[in-house]
């Protein structure tokens, strides 16, 4: 049985260089560490930082009990595949979990439904925890699509003959990232049950989009929502901290 313990993960995207990036995670890890610890938070925390940082960082947070993940990860163990990661070599970098789906992937490099699908079983099959980000556009939110949307994201790309109870999904609405806006309480709740009729009942659900320290106390304390993918608010140690110590 999957553990629905809060999570709380940031993700880093294509920021920091190796000081900027080993002093946030020494940060966190200090924190962590001197009793404000990760145990005393009530969830986990999880760095997810470019693939170049990811040597620097987990040395910065061993012990402390935060987590390493990856950004994205190749669906095959190896080969001719310039410039990618496979799951393979982030489980060889420390990292516990991969961040797949994510809008900036589906858009910036037109990922389907189908590469997802195969990120995922490659993520299963190195033993990393895949969280499986899934979202609708604005113009399909108004046009009344969001949870067909994010149904058929899900069933297009969860593997058959995957364990869902070890799936991890972030609910992530595409215009709530990096916009200042947030989906309202009802929205979230709304989603997150019915993402909930397509995995596990011990699945977490994460919500991403916009949280920060003023709005996340709300969004956590939502039924379904089992922690918070965080962007912006995760550069920063005062925030993602804050964020975490609102898990309860
Ligand atoms: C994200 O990129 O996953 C994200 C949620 O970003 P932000 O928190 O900046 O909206």
């Amino acid at each position: 049985m999957a553990d629905r313990t809060k999570l709380v993960a940031g993700n880093w995207k294509m920021n920091g260089l190796r000081a900027d990036g080993v002093a946030l995670a020494g940060e966190l890890a200090r924190r962590a560490r001197a009793g404000e610890g990760v145990g005393g938070l009530c969830c986990g925390l999880l760095l997810c930082p470019p693939a170049t940082l990811l040597a620097a960082v987990g040395d910065a947070v061993a012990g402390s009990g935060i987590a390493l993940g990856g950004q994205d990860c190749h669906s095959a163990p190896k080969g001719a595949f310039t410039g990618d990661i496979s799951a393979e070599m982030l489980a060889d970098s420390g990292c516990t979990y991969v961040i797949l789906g994510h809008s900036e992937r589906r858009q910036g490099h037109g990922e389907t439904d189908a590469e997802i699908r195969a990120k995922i079983a490659a993520a299963g099959r190195a033993g990393l925890n895949p969280i499986l980000c899934v979202g609708e556009t604005q113009q399909q939110r108004q046009a009344g699509e969001a949870t067909a949307v994010v149904s058929a994201q899900l069933a297009g790309s969860i593997p058959d003959n995957f364990a869902r109870d070890g799936l991890i999904v972030a609910y992530e609405p595409v215009w709530a990232i990096g916009t200042g806006l947030s989906a309202t309480l009802d929205d979230i709740a709304q989603m997150h049950a019915a993402i909930r009729a397509h995995v596990a009942p011990d699945a977490r659900i994460l919500y991403g989009g916009s949280v920060n320290p003023t709005n996340a106390g709300a969004i956590l304390a939502l039924a379904d929502v089992d922690g918070a993918l965080i962007g912006g608010a995760s550069l920063d140690p005062d925030s993602c901290w804050a964020i975490a110590r609102c898990c309860g």
